[in-house]
């Protein structure tokens, strides 16, 4: 099994699992991307975190890239960010993306799916339980690994940028 994810995949399985709703790719537009960090936690990874505004709430939403390509600043085609070394456009389509945000969609909707196919930064949460009795449908019925609105608007920033490419 293919456990790792990359950031088209986790956008598929989640538009596919919930085309209709209302959130995520749907209010795109009340998310805008306040500000924006970018670390080098290993040599090839890229941790981009960004402060998300929407309407009322500011989340921290983070995207952490494997396999990416530091380069001199005067490589050609390469992105500077605002480091002593540029990175080359990464793939969206490349494997191994991982991704966290503090919203609660996120938190009840994907953690723990994400975490299953090490798609999730850092520790799982615990895992979702229905309230006895409960007549609530479940949050997430096909068990599906996807995104908050908060990631998924990172990531179109990103792509605005040429950080990343499709
Ligand atoms: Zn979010």
């Amino acid at each position: 099994m293919l456990l790792e994810k990359s950031l088209n995949d986790l956008n598929i399985s989640t538009t596919s699992a919930f085309p209709d709703s209302k959130k995520r790719h749907n209010s795109l537009g009340s998310v805008r991307v306040a500000h924006i960090n970018y670390e080098r936690p290993d040599n090839d990874k890229l941790l981009v975190t960004a402060k998300m505004a929407g309407e009322t709430n500011e989340y921290s939403t983070s995207i952490l890239f494997s396999g990416v390509e530091f380069v001199s600043a005067d490589s050609s085609n390469s992105v500077d960010i605002g480091a002593t070394e540029n990175i080359m456009p990464i793939s969206m389509s490349r494997d191994d993306c991982k991704v966290l945000c503090g919203c609660l969609d996120f938190y009840y909707t994907f953690a723990w799916y994400d975490h299953n196919k090490d798609a999730l930064i850092g520790k799982p949460p615990k895992p979702y339980q229905k309230v006895p009795g409960s007549n609530r449908p479940p949050r997430n019925p096909t068990n599906a690994p996807g995104i908050c609105k908060h990631v998924m608007k990172l990531a179109e920033h990103l792509k605005a940028q040429g950080v990343l490419k499709s």
